[in-house]
C-alpha cells in the first residue's frame, strides 16, 4: 500500500490535507520495516509526534510539498527513531589537558575494573551472600579487607561518593552535637557541597575556629565544650591559602581528640592511595598517613586520584566504622553493585603498586613521559594539518595539563599538544571561526574536546593513548567543516 501520487510542484507549500493519516503513514513499506525492527509502540509514538509537528508547519504555511512525499516522510521518521534510540551518554576524546575532568566523567576505569564490572553484572553475584557460610553477607566485606590492607585501617565502609561519606560520618558520629572546624577549611566543592551546609544537613552544630589564614591548636582547645563530639579537618583540595598561614595538622589534633574523647575526622577529598611524590608529582596526603597521624575516621573519593569508580570511602577505627555502618542513613547512601565491582578490581591493582603506572589510566597519564606525549602530538600534526589548512593553522605547542577534580589545584604538569588558530587577516571573525571548529569537533561520532585560550584551540595529547581515535574521524571532520 502506498500514498496516492500527487502532482507535485516543487517549491510549493503543503496544505493540511496533503499530510497522510497516521494509519496510512504506518502502512508505508519503509515504516513497516521500522515497526518490525523496533516494535509498534515506538514507531507509532514517533510517527504521531512527527505528524503533529508537520501539521503545525503546514498551518503556518511553512511546510514544503516535498517534505510530505512518501520517501521524505519515511526517512524523517527513521531519523527521529534513530535520534531517540541513540545514547545520550557518549564516549568523548579528552584533549582538555585536565586528567580527572569532572564534566567528562572523572577517572577512567582501569581495564581490569571494566572487565570485572561487566562479568559481575552479566549474572547474579554474591553481593550480600557469604560463600563460606552460605548465609547473608555484607556488601562492605567485598572491599573492606582490601581497604584495610592498603591503608592500615582497622575497618572500612563505602558509600555512593565522598560527599555522602562526609555527610554520613558527621551525622553518625556527631549528629545533634558540636563539630569544630577551622575557618580556613570551610570548603565549597562545587554544586551544593559546602561544608557549613553539610554540617547542617548532618544535624550537627558547626563551631568555627581560627581565621581564614591562621588557626592554632589553642583555638580548637578553647572551643571544646561538653557538647563537642568531633574535630573536623577538611583538605582544601580546590584552592590554596598562601602567605602568612598556619593550620593545625592532624598529628597535633590527634592528641587533643584522644584526651577529650572526641572523634578526629579528616575529609581528604581526593586522597591518593600512594605517595605521588615517588613519581615526581606534587604531594597529596594519603589516608594511610592520616590514620597513622591518629585520625579516627578518614574519608576520600573513589573517582579522583584513586582512579576508580564514583564512590565514597570511609576508613578508620572499628568502633566508629561500626557506628557509621549501623546508622540508618547508610542504607540510603550505600554503594551500588556496579561501582562496587569496579572498586574492588581497582583496589586490587594497589596490591601490586609496581603495575599502577601501566594499568591505572589516571596514574599512567599523570606520569606520562613528555617525550611520549610529544610523539603522539607529532603523529597528529600532519593529518590534522591536511584537514584544517588553509582555514586553520596547526602547530605543535608546549602547554600545561592539570590534575583536575579539585586535586592539586595550583600545580601544572608540562605537556605537549597542538595549537590551532584560525588563519585570518585580522582579529575579526576569530571567535566565530573557532566556534565553527569546536562545534564540528563536538559533532563527531566520538566528540573531541579541547580547551580555548587566547584565541587558539589547544588539544593536549597527555590523555590520548592512540591517535587513531582522532584520525579515523578526520574525513567526517572535513565534511562537517565543508
Ligand atoms: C571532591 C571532594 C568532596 C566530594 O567528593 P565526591 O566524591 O565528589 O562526592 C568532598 N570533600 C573534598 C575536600 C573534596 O575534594
Amino acid at each position: 500500500m502506498s500514498l496516492p501520487e500527487k502532482s507535485v510542484v516543487h517549491g510549493s507549500k503543503a496544505r493540511l490535507q496533503d499530510l497522510p493519516s497516521i494509519d496510512k503513514l504506518l502502512r508505508l513499506p519503509a515504516v513497516q520495516t521500522a515497526v518490525h525492527a523496533h516494535g509498534h509502540t515506538l514507531v507509532t509514538t514517533q510517527a504521531r509526534a512527527m505528524l503533529d509537528s508537520l501539521r503545525t508547519q503546514a498551518m503556518n504555511g511553512e511546510l514544503d510539498i516535498d517534505a510530505v512525499q512518501e520517501e521524505a516522510l519515511s526517512s524523517s521518521l527513521a531519523e527521529r527513531i534513530e535520534r531517540m534510540l541513540s545514547p545520550r551518554m557518549r564516549r568523548v576524546v579528552n584533549l582538555t589537558g585536565t586528567v580527572i575532568h569532572t564534566n567528562l566523567g572523572r577517572a577512567v576505569l582501569p581495564e581490569a575494573a571494566v572487565r570485572h564490572l561487566v562479568a559481575m553484572m552479566e549474572g547474579p553475584n554474591n553481593l550480600e551472600y557469604d560463600l563460606d557460610t552460605g548465609s547473608r553477607g555484607d556488601r562492605d566485606s567485598i572491599v573492606e579487607g582490601l581497604l584495610c590492607e592498603i591503608t592500615g585501617a582497622q575497618a572500612a565502609t563505602v558509600v555512593n561518593n565522598n560527599a555522602a561519606a562526609v555527610l554520613l560520618s558527621i551525622a553518625a558520629l556527631a549528629g545533634g552535637r558540636e563539630v569544630i572546624v577551622s575557618r580556613g577549611e570551610l570548603v565549597e566543592i562545587g554544586g551544593a557541597f559546602r561544608m557549613p551546609d553539610v554540617m547542617a544537613s548532618a544535624g550537627a552544630r558547626m563551631v568555627e575556629v581560627g581565621t581564614t589564614n591562621r588557626t592554632h591548636l589553642a583555638d580548637y582547645e578553647r572551643a571544646i565544650t561538653a557538647q563537642t563530639a568531633m574535630l573536623m579537618k577538611v583538605h582544601t583540595s580546590n584552592y590554596a591559602i598562601e602567605g602568612f598561614t598556619s593550620a593545625v595538622p592532624e598529628s597535633q589534633l590527634a592528641g587533643l581528640a584522644r584526651e577529650r574523647r572526641l572523634v578526629l575526622n579528616s575529609d581528604l577529598g581526593s586522597g591518593s592511595l600512594i605517595d605521588l611524590g615517588k613519581y615526581g608529582l606534587p604531594k597529596e596526603p594519603t589516608p594511610q598517613e592520616k590514620l597513622a597521624d591518629g585520625c579516627g575516621v578518614v574519608t576520600f573519593s573513589g573517582d579522583k586520584l584513586l582512579g576508580g569508580p564514583q564512590a565514597g570511602l570511609i576508613v578508620g577505627e572499628r568502633e566508629f566504622i561500626q557506628k557509621i555502618r549501623k546508622f540508618p542513613m547508610k542504607r540510603a547512601l550505600r554503594l551500588s553493585k556496579l561501582p562496587l565491582a569496579a572498586l574492588e578490581a581497582t583496589l586490587t591493582l594497589y596490591l601490586q603498586p609496581e603495575l599502577l603506572t601501566r594499568d591505572l589510566p589516571t596514574l599512567r597519564w599523570l606520569t606520562r613521559p613528555l617525550a611520549q606525549i610529544e610523539a603522539i602530538a607529532q603523529d597528529l600534526l600532519e593529518p590534522l594539518h591536511t584537514v584544517l589548512s588553509p582555514r586553520y593553522a596547526v602547530a605543535l605547542a608546549s602547554m600545561s595539563s592539570q590534575v583536575g577534580s579539585g586535586s592539586l589545584p595550583v600545580d601544572r604538569l608540562p605537556s605537549v599538544g597542538l595549537a590551532i588558530a584560525p588563519v585570518l587577516p585580522g582579529k575579526r571573525g576569530i571567535g566565530s571561526a573557532l566556534e565553527t571548529l569546536l562545534a564540528a569537533l563536538r559533532s563527531l561520532p566520538q566528540p573531541i574536546i579541547g580547551r580555548i585560550t587566547d584565541d587558539k584551540l589547544y588539544l593536549d595529547c597527555r590523555c590520548l593513548d592512540n591517535v587513531r581515535v582522532v584520525t579515523v574521524q578526520l574525513d567526517r571532520l572535513k565534511e562537517l567543516l565543508a
